[in-house]
């Protein structure tokens, strides 16, 4: 049983609503959460549970309880779009925790009057105390109708459990229980359905039209309206779809010095700007997307790829591959694979696994090469544009491979005192294809940097 949702943006009610990520490469954290600035309590509302995940995730895996052994935590927090008008807006918020030993998903549902400030939950949805007590008495004869559900924790049902409320297509109810609250863990995330004849006498006036939001999550915004509806990024051009990647630059990286910049996580906000930068000083980029991402952001995959740039697949959920089973981590790649053709006509032919997790199985299934890097900048834990162009400058040999975020600001901002800079020291920037060389790359494979050009080597041999 799905829960009706949505990760694309934009919606017409809420044309400033943004996703906004996190990550911690790390220690495997990665939180995609939504901001609506018209709507503060949204955004204070979504942060308080990314930030409560997070301190607990942080007291159960201190840093070095892992040390020394293969085996790693993960959490991984997104939200989706559950109900959607003109006065509702349902957020659904799904977490996935893994511990060392056992993971385990949770969910929680949050609602918003968007004429009033706050937040509402599932009890919100109901009229009265009886109602919401009647409610819960159709919520256990549901239950207890699944065979996985163990009958004596629905006896004791506790109100903190009914904290996942939505509305099907048909306007029924579903409830979602957290991994080990009612079922054992085995049995997967367990979903209770309650027929909407019994339920809409039940409901508030709040209720009743958060049932009709819930029907009908998805109202897009027509493509022609796109480009005035989202503020602070440049209007849509209205441009021929781009059928095929430009011809490759003639460059031999065996005879110049050359870096491959690669951008992970977006495209987001900033990207638009990011590409405007990369254009004044002619350089070439590579962008690893991920999926929801590059679904709301079609028009900046398009500009990517006509101004000489490639594009990556960074999967759909940034989840830790080796966690997932072959058929997840296929599902993975393949809807982010969907969502890039959709803008260009052609899938990624690079994948980048997030955190740099990966084994022997997951590089075969990726079906494509797997590319790591070599410099890291810690542009995502240090959020400061000095240090980032430092590290950036400093760490960059020829043949390397940079790792940065273009969701955030001070990532962008540190990129064209980074391309001044290495462009006075020589370096040509290029595509991570442009730099390990097409013919060489291989499915499969991973690469962290090109070999040292020969000239290079063999100079520093001669100072021997
Ligand atoms: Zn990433």
């Amino acid at each position: 049983m799905d829960v009706r949702q949505t990760e694309s943006l934009p919606l017409i009610f809420v044309p400033d609503l943004n996703a906004v990520e996190q990550s911690d490469e790390h220690r495997h954290i990665f939180s995609r959460h939504f901001e609506v600035p018209s709507v503060p309590s949204i955004g204070e509302a979504q942060r308080s549970i990314v930030e409560s995940r997070m301190k607990s995730f942080n007291q159960n895996n201190t840093p070095d309880v892992y040390a020394g052994s293969a085996a790693t935590g993960e959490l991984n927090l997104r939200s989706y779009l559950t109900a959607v008008s003109q006065q509702v807006i349902g957020i659904r918020s799904t977490a996935y925790e893994f511990a060392g030993a056992s993971g385990g998903s949770s969910f929680v549902t949050q609602w918003f009057d968007t004429r009033t400030p706050g937040m509402l939950d599932s009890r919100d949805l109901f009229g009265s105390d009886e109602g919401w007590a009647e409610f819960r008495e159709f919520v256990a004869q549901a239950a207890t109708a699944n065979p996985e559900v163990i009958p004596e924790s629905v006896t004791e049902l506790q109100d903190s459990w009914l904290d996942s409320v939505n509305f099907d297509a048909q306007g029924n109810v579903t409830v979602e229980f957290d991994d080990y609250t009612i079922a054992p863990g085995s049995a997967g995330s367990i979903v209770v359905t309650v027929p909407s004849a019994n339920i809409i006498p039940l409901l508030s006036p709040f209720g009743l039209m958060a049932r009709t939001a819930g029907m009908n999550p998805m109202p897009r915004i027509p493509a022609d309206l796109l480009g005035s509806a989202r503020p602070g990024e440049p209007a849509q051009t209205t441009q021929e779809p781009v059928a095929e990647t430009p011809q490759p630059r003639n460059i031999d990286c065996n005879k110049t010095k050359c870096v491959a910049l690669t951008f992970d996580d977006g495209p987001g906000p900033k990207t638009g700007k990011l590409l405007d930068e990369l254009e004044k000083k002619d350089a070439a980029a590579t962008f690893f997307v991920v999926g929801p991402n590059a679904k709301t952001r079609p028009e900046l995959i398009e500009r990517m790829i006509a101004e000489g740039h490639e594009v990556g697949n960074h999967t759909w959920s940034h989840r830790s591959l080796p966690a997932l089973s072959p058929a997840q981590v296929r599902s993975e790649i393949d809807r982010t694979n969907d969502a890039i053709s959709a803008a260009i006509d052609q899938p990624a032919t690079l994948l980048r696994p997030p955190y740099g997790a990966r084994n022997a199985t997951t590089d075969r299934l990726a079906q494509a090469p797997v590319i790591l890097w070599d410099v890291d900048p810690l542009d995502w834990k240090h959020r400061n544009t000095e240090k980032v162009i430092d590290a950036a400058v400093s760490q960059t040999k020829p043949g390397s491979i940079v790792l940065m975020h273009d969701i955030h600001s001070s990532t962008v901002a540190a990129v064209p005192e980074i391309l001044s800079r290495l462009k006075a020291k020589g370096y040509t920037f290029v595509t991570v294809t442009e730099l390990l060389g097409q013919d060489k790359l291989k499915s499969g494979k991973t690469y962290s940097r090109a070999p040292l050009p020969p000239t290079a080597s063999s100079k520093t041999g001669e100072k021997k």
